[in-house]
């Protein structure tokens, strides 16, 4: 075995244990980028307007992004200061763990779910308690409420659930709430809210609209329904004072004035973005069907994205994937995440994903 490389100053023992992100592979031109979760369409020429006519490039950008905020805020019913942007989502779910979350505490999170809870709970110094999912890669919120100790500073609920797929339905959020002290964070991460389309799934908003939950933050982004991966917008509703907290541990200014034109663009645009989040849902719900049919036992997918509990051939088969000209998302030991992506793409992975489903052990 190799030494660790030495570095050069003293560094915190659980950073220099960390491994790098991983991100999802890139993909050459003849091959589809099913790996990322990213929106398949190309951006709106009017979105793309927008941007190219936003702020001089030798400008900060508004430091609060308000024109976004106040906007969401019409759009959401609620106060501007209930509405916080950030550099993407992951942005502010690394600044409400930093706010709440230091040495000796506890964040508790479902797994498998989003790769960055882990690494942000780290980076924070707190302890990442991990509750494994229930039957058919759902959340076990019970398991997770009975994980609460006086040292659990914050709780994450990812529905739709990256990489599985399934949702959290409002009354066990409800219930679930009902548990939780006043005093711990939950964060409701809804990343692919927009992907929807089952009724009894969670509603952050709606949560948030009967709000006596002042310790409850939901967290949407731009980057996944309305396609703006690339500017890293992301927002989160809650209450002003926790979103206060979260501010206080922002990198200044890290939202650029071309991303939030870009978000003020994409909700002048709406309708049009909306409807083509339809059509990914509806080729969502042909890629399970299809897989289900090949014998994969696909878990409900409720985000813009299927998995494949593939167990132990899963580097194997994702490797026939790319192979194939699917890059897809391998969870060594555990399953394979393959994004719904153009139209083209759907028969592809059907296609492939039979023939793998006949290798299996
Ligand atoms: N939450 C979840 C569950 C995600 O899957 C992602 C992106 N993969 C994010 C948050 C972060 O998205 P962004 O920072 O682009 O808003």
């Amino acid at each position: 075995m190799t030494d660790p490389p030495q570095i050069p100053v003293r560094v915190r023992p659980e950073v220099a244990a960390l491994p790098p992100y991983k991100q999802g592979r890139q993909a050459g031109a003849d091959a589809f980028k099913l790996s990322s979760n990213e929106n398949p369409f190309d951006p709106l020429p009017g979105v793309l307007e927008r941007v190219r006519n936003a702020s001089a490039l030798n400008r900060y950008p508004d430091a609060t992004a308000a024109r976004l905020r106040e906007r969401l805020a019409e759009r959401f019913g609620v106060g501007a200061d209930s509405v916080h942007i950030g550099a993407g989502s992951v942005s502010i779910l690394a600044q409400l763990v930093l706010a709440t979350s230091g040495p000796g505490d506890e964040v508790i999170y479902a797994w498998r779910s989003f790769e960055a809870y882990p690494w942000l709970a780290v980076v924070a110094g707190a302890r990442a308690v991990q509750v494994p999912l229930a039957e058919g890669a759902r959340h076990d919120l019970d398991a997770m409420a009975a994980a609460i100790t006086d040292r659990t500073r914050a709780i994450i609920v990812c529905s739709p659930n990256n990489p599985t797929g399934p949702i959290v339905t409002q009354a066990e959020f409800d219930a679930f709430v009902e548990k939780v002290p006043s005093d711990v964070l939950v964060i409701l991460d809804e990343a692919y809210a927009e992907f929807v389309t089952d009724p009894e799934s969670v509603d952050g908003l709606r949560v948030l609209g009967g709000s006596d939950r002042p310790n409850v933050v939901v967290l949407r982004t731009f980057s996944k329904a309305y396609g703006l991966a690339a500017l890293r917008v992301g927002y989160a509703i809650g209450h002003p004072r926790v979103l206060d907290a979260a501010r206080s541990t922002a990198i200044p200014l890290s939202v650029t004035a071309h991303g939030e034109e870009a978000a003020l663009a994409s909700l002048d645009a709406e309708e049009e973005l909306l409807a083509r989040v339809r059509v990914i849902a509806d080729r969502r719900d042909r890629l399970a069907e299809g897989l289900r049919e090949a014998g994969w036992n696909v878990p409900a997918a409720q985000g813009n994205f299927v998995w494949l509990p593939a167990g132990e051939q899963t580097t194997a088969f994702a490797a026939t994937f790319e192979e194939a000209g699917l890059i897809v998302r391998p969870f060594a030991g555990d399953g394979i995440r393959i994004s719904v992506g153009e139209e083209e793409s759907v028969e592809k992975v059907l296609r492939i994903a039979a023939t793998v489903a006949a290798q299996r052990e």
